[in-house]
């Protein structure tokens, strides 16, 4: 594939690691980031691991005069999309900004894209335009019913996006439902990076362990699962982006619109994280069971047959992987990026 990959939020924890993986599989990349949740260290350390620093451009995805260059600048010849807001607590406070940066953002890159004839894109969603699914494990036909705004958001870009290669058949989409990212680089070189207090349990257990914060929370351990604590279908950051570069070729080979479920069709519990952690870390994770957090659900698991068919695809990292690759980003990196 000749040309370049315009990777949006391409200085972010799973956009630094497709860089990464893009520029390895030989596909230049150029980097459309504001920094609001990032720090352009990432991307000189994608830098440092391969040899090839991506190009930054510091700018915003609703900013059409910003794309308009980007695209007459460089051969753009596909995008991935991976800027956005992504705090599904955070969206119910503040619905109108999650709106603004990921459905508005999406139009003003699309109409961006349709200008300068750019016709191939890889697109972010999430398991959570499922919402509360009636059986597991979830297949891509399952009913779409998010409960938050941030799942709200997703699902309309779904929406705009299937629509929007619907009216050209010269237009390629894949639309990728990630379950729950976690790990990081095995170089522990780049990982995920919150800022202040993580929402999601793996940092949340990584900063336990390296000392940062005293105790997990764990929301509820009454639910209707094998030892009552929620389940989730936890997957490698390096198995989700090599299924990005194989969903990035399969759509460049063959138009249409792909949806397809990244995940590895394993339900992993909240203990069976902590137990699996301590057990990569060699450190205890201390905890205390409190109330269930709002909107949480039981269990979600991926069906990720379609993945396994349409791409050669298979998530092939263990959870004990997962543990080690994010224990040694933290324990290399406590303050993060810096
Ligand atoms: P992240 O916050 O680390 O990365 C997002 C990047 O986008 C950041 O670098 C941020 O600075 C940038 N950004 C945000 N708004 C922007 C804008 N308007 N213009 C330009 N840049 C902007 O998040 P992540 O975990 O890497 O997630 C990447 C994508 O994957 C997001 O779309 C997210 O919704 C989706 N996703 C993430 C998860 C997860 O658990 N991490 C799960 C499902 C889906
Ligand atoms: N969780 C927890 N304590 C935390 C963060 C999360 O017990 O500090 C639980 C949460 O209730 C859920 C699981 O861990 O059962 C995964 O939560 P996360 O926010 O990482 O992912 P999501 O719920 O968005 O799938």
């Amino acid at each position: 594939m000749a040309g370049s990959v315009l990777v949006t939020g391409g200085a972010g924890y799973i956009g630094s690691h497709a860089c990464l993986a893009l520029i390895e599989a030989g596909h230049p990349v150029v980097v459309l980031d504001n920094l609001c949740n990032s720090s352009p260290e990432s991307l000189q350390r994608v830098g440092q691991l391969c040899g090839e620093e991506p190009l930054l451009v510091r700018g915003d995805i609703r900013d059409r005069a910003c794309l308009d260059r980007i695209f007459a600048e460089h051969d753009i010849v596909a995008v991935m999309h991976f800027a956005g807001l992504k705090a599904v607590g955070e969206s119910v406070e503040i619905p109108l900004e999650y709106y603004d940066n990921n459905v508005t953002g999406s139009l003003t890159l699309l109409a961006a894209m349709q200008a300068a004839g750019v016709n191939n894109l890889v697109f972010s969603s999430s398991a959570t335009v499922y919402g509360d699914p009636a059986t597991v494990p979830i297949s891509e036909d399952f009913p779409l019913a998010p409960a938050s705004p941030y799942g709200r958001t997703k699902m309309m870009v779904e929406q705009i996006l299937t629509d929007w290669q619907c009216a050209d058949g010269a237009r390629n989409v894949a639309l990728l439902r990630y379950f729950n990212p976690v790990g990081a680089h095995p170089s522990g070189r780049i990982g995920e990076d919150p800022r202040g207090m993580p929402n999601n349990l793996m940092p949340f257990v990584a900063q336990v362990a390296v000392g940062k914060r005293d105790r997990l929370f764990v929301f509820g351990d009454d639910y209707p699962t094998a030892d009552g604590t929620g389940v989730r279908d936890y997957i490698h950051v390096m198995d989700l982006v090599e299924g990005h570069v194989l969903a990035l070729q399969d759509i460049i080979a063959g138009p249409g619109l792909r949806v397809i479920n990244l995940g590895t069709g394993r339900g992993v519990s909240v203990l069976d994280m902590v137990r699996a952690f301590e057990a990569a870390s060699g450190r205890q994770i201390p905890y205390e069971v409190v109330q269930r957090r709002a909107g949480d659900i039981a269990a979600c698991w991926a069906d990720p047959g379609r993945a396994a068919q349409l791409l050669a695809w298979r998530a092939s990292r263990s959870l004990e992987q997962m543990c080690i690759d994010s224990w040694r980003w933290q324990s290399d990196n406590p303050r993060g990026y810096g």
